[in-house]
């Protein structure tokens, strides 16, 4: 008898979320051009760029609402254009304006949403409670959707994302225009989401925030990525030497001696523990071998830090850069 065959295997385990090549063209405008990453399961992945860098037109395509011109977008492996209901079932999509409802409440409006996606009886009613108890919704049930703070607004919508419990969730500037305390609440919510193993892809203008809440960063501008990495990469993205604060058990001096005699590093500045350096390539590989040639050389270090931009002047810096590049084209 012969066995059975063998499964097949997949040895590259398939991306939340993927574009390859994405184009779209509206008129003469080329709103996303040639754009390619992929954000692994369970990943909460940050989606940056300056206004009308493409990132809504994007969203909109892997949210089954926009075709794109050319190119390929897929969720969990399934393409969006061949297979539009079924990415639907496994994705939760979060617009970045929410209509006002007059005279519906919040419990009718999930209810809605909630009939639609085909849920009845004890079941709807279940999701529904769930999704209002997750987003602190409850205690509103009654309460008119136009006369919902802006917060309240965005936690409604994003409950209504998460009626049917996707795997992956596209938020289209969900923080844009709340108050610093809604906004905590709402990256609460979405960490606790990201706890819970969703693939979240979120796009915000306050980078700071990003930087905390996500994993990964995809950095566009005109359609094309220029950068995608962690935080701490975006931050150094682009900065050829290193810039390092110092400080010593001893004589603080010892320090710029030491520096003096050493290849590719620069005293820039003394402190009140020892200083700050400069070495001359800021490859990882380089920095941390600078740190185990001073301790060879008996320089008691208490701390070695490395100055980073923060994400605002490094996003700001890569935008002007790219600027002038294309403006010297
Ligand atoms: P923002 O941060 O301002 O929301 P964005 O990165 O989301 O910007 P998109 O909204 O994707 O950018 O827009 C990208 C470009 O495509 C812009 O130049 C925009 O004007 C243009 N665009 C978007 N949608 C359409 C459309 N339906 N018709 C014509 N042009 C469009």
């Amino acid at each position: 008898m012969n066995p059975p065959p063998l499964p097949t295997i997949d040895p590259s385990p398939v991306p939340a979320i993927r574009v390859d090549g994405l184009c779209r063209q509206f008129g003469q405008i080329r709103a996303v051009d040639g754009l390619s990453f992929s954000i692994a399961k369970g990943q909460v992945a940050g989606f940056i760029g300056a206004n009308g860098a493409g990132k809504t037109t994007t969203m909109r395509i892997l949210a089954t609402l926009e075709y794109p011109t050319s190119g390929v977008a897929e969720i969990m492996g399934i393409n969006v254009m061949d297979y539009p209901a079924k990415v639907r079932e496994m994705l939760g999509w979060m617009p970045d304006n929410f209509g006002t409802y007059d005279n519906m409440t919040v419990i009718e409006y999930l209810d809605f949403f909630a009939r639609a996606l085909g849920y009845r009886g004890k079941e709807r009613r279940e999701r529904v409670e769930e999704v209002m108890e997750f987003t602190e919704l409850d205690k509103l049930h009654d309460r008119l959707i136009n006369k919902l703070s802006k917060g309240m607004g965005q936690r409604l919508c994003l409950g209504r994302a998460l009626i049917h419990d996707p795997q992956v969730l596209i938020l289209d500037e969900p923080a844009a225009g709340l108050d610093p305390k809604a906004r905590v609440e709402l990256r609460q919510l979405i960490r606790i989401l990201a706890q819970e193993g969703k693939t979240i892809l979120i796009s915000s203008h306050i980078l700071s925030e990003l930087g905390e809440m996500c994993d990964t960063l995809v950095f566009i501008n005109a359609g094309r990525v220029v950068h995608h990495g962690t935080a701490e990469s975006m931050k150094r993205h682009g900065m050829e030497t290193a810039v390092v604060n110092v400080a010593l058990v001893g004589d603080p001096a010892k320090l710029e001696e030491w520096a003096l005699l050493s290849p590719q590093v620069t005293f820039l500045q003394s402190t009140k523990n020892g200083g700050r350096i400069e070495i001359g390539d800021s490859s990882p590989e380089v920095v941390s071998n600078v740190l185990r040639r001073m301790v060879l050389d008996g320089l008691a270090v208490t701390e070695f830090r490395r100055e980073e931009r923060n994400l605002e002047d490094a996003f700001i810096e890569m935008v002007g850069k790219l600027d002038r590049e294309a403006g010297g084209k």
